[in-house]
């Protein structure tokens, strides 16, 4: 007799995830694609499957996760490490088990992070634009170097820690702030500080901790009053740890430099998809974008071969461990 396999609904998947799941799977599951998110208005799609596999534009609300469990839905597989989009004390109550891809390359996010520090910091696309138009006068393209720089990190997890590491070789003074400051990086030479000091101190401050009650726009209006004005923010994290409309304000005071986001609080309406025939409604949106000090990107941190083989991996590994009668790598 064959071997049962688990049937999974991949909800938001995009055509270049498909092959790095199938190159995983190998035929040891059964993987239906749909393009369409996870929501209170498709999930009839996941009737009859045992697991359905979700992205953070999927909303894994109360009312969802009802419907899920109703229709017969026995694991949620995450395909990202973070979990902010889910309702986890209703999956709790529903019994319905949770599973992440808790570090898939932290490389990944970390890289793309020095990548906009520097972006910014050099100016580069300006440069970019300059060249393109033959205009070659360097009169607004001065940079700033890296070495020297005092880099303030919030949240030195898995992340944080490689971004630390990538700025220590950089030559730059190292504070962080984190609810559970990383052994290793005490080592490695990063000094951990409260809060206060890093936003007074930090030249660039790097946001890596996870989004939370808590953490909910950690920067806001009193803290952008507090940073340096040269400072520059860069959040590679998530949007709502920033509050855009006293980041816009601040912006617009020049109470900060420079801003490189690959997050932003209300992207579940605009990032994955191609908007570009369409009438943007977010005004802040259309606002940040106008700022030429703020780089913007649109959630491709993680996007690398490295990072989607091995989340595809892990993903597929969490299914087999269900096939087993184990959930593994459960979200708290
Ligand atoms: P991690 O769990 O390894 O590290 C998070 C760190 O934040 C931990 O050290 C934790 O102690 C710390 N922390 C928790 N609450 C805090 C608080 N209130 N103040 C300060 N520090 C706090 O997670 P990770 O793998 O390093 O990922 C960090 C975050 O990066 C994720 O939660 C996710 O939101 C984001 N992320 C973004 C992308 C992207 O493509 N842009 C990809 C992956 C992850």
């Amino acid at each position: 007799m064959g071997r049962y396999k688990v049937k999974v609904a991949i909800f938001s998947a995009r055509t270049y995830e498909e092959s790095f799941f199938s190159a995983a799977n190998q035929g040891q599951h059964q993987f239906i694609f749909f393009s369409e998110s996870l929501k209170e208005e498709t999930v009839a799609q996941a009737q009859e499957f045992d697991a359905v596999c979700c992205f953070v534009v999927d909303v894994l609300s109360a009312v969802v996760l009802t419907q899920l469990k109703q229709r017969g839905v026995k694991l949620v597989a995450l395909r990202s490490a973070g979990y902010d989009h889910v309702d986890l004390q209703a999956a709790k109550s529903l019994n319905l088990p949770i599973v992440r891809v808790p570090g898939y390359s932290p490389e990944s996010i970390a890289e793309f992070t020095i990548g906009m520090i520097l972006v910014l910091s050099r100016k580069l696309l300006n440069a970019y634009d300059n060249v393109r138009r033959h205009d070659f006068l360097l009169d607004h393209q001065i940079g700033f170097n890296i070495n020297q720089k005092t880099v303030g990190i919030i949240g030195t997890g898995k992340i944080g820690s490689l971004v630390a590491k990538l700025l220590l070789a950089f030559g730059c003074k190292v504070l962080a702030y984190d609810i559970n400051p990383n052994e290793t990086c005490l080592l490695a030479g990063v000094q951990y500080v409260d809060l206060n000091t890093l936003y007074q101190s930090a030249d660039i401050i790097t946001l890596h901790c996870p989004l939370t009650a808590t953490t909910k726009h950690l920067i806001n209006e009193e803290v952008l009053h507090k940073i340096k004005p040269h400072a520059m923010i860069i959040n590679t994290g998530r949007g709502a740890l920033i509050d855009v409309v006293a980041l816009i304000h601040a912006i617009k005071e020049h109470r900060v430099a420079a801003i490189g986001l690959d997050v932003y609080e209300w992207e579940l309406d605009l990032f994955f998809r191609d908007h570009s025939n369409d009438i943007i409604e977010d005004d802040n949106f259309i606002r940040l974008q106008a700022f030429p000090n703020v780089l913007i990107t649109g959630h491709q941190a993680y996007l690398t071969q490295e990072a989607l083989t091995a989340i595809a991996k892990t993903t597929v590994d969490n299914l087999t461990a269900f096939e087993k009668g184990l959930i593994q790598n459960q979200v708290a």
